[in-house]
């Protein structure tokens, strides 16, 4: 399962940021995900919840922020919004286009309680 596997990244991205052996809780990770990444947010939610147990995030929370899909055509150079793959330009048709934004996964911030 793809989302486990970026749940685990998640787990260690935040476990390099928090200082070892202190007494910091993690009570949130901020996530930017791209609605092209096909990423299944309630999967990750899920597969995070399970892995967090026992480590230092288990009390955190994700809090995700959607990234809108953004496509420049090739041919007419039309900037415009794409939320799934397969459509074309508005302006020409052409299905020639280069994904600006969308397709990020990435860890925003770390909140954690002193
Ligand atoms: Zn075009």
């Amino acid at each position: 399962m793809h989302e486990l596997s970026i749940a685990h990244s998640i787990l260690s991205i935040a476990g390099n940021a928090v200082p070892a052996n202190s007494n910091t809780v993690v009570s949130a990770v901020g996530l930017q995900i791209g609605e092209l990444s096909g990423i299944e947010i309630e999967s990750l939610k899920f597969a995070f919840s399970v892995i967090k147990s026992n480590t230092l995030l288990q009390n955190a929370e994700l809090k995700i922020q959607i990234i809108k899909g953004e496509a420049s055509c090739n041919e007419c150079k039309t900037v415009f919004p794409v939320s799934s793959f397969g459509i074309c330009c508005p302006q020409c048709n052409s299905s020639s286009m280069k994904i600006m934004k969308g397709r990020e996964m990435r860890v925003n911030n770390i909140v954690v309680d002193e």
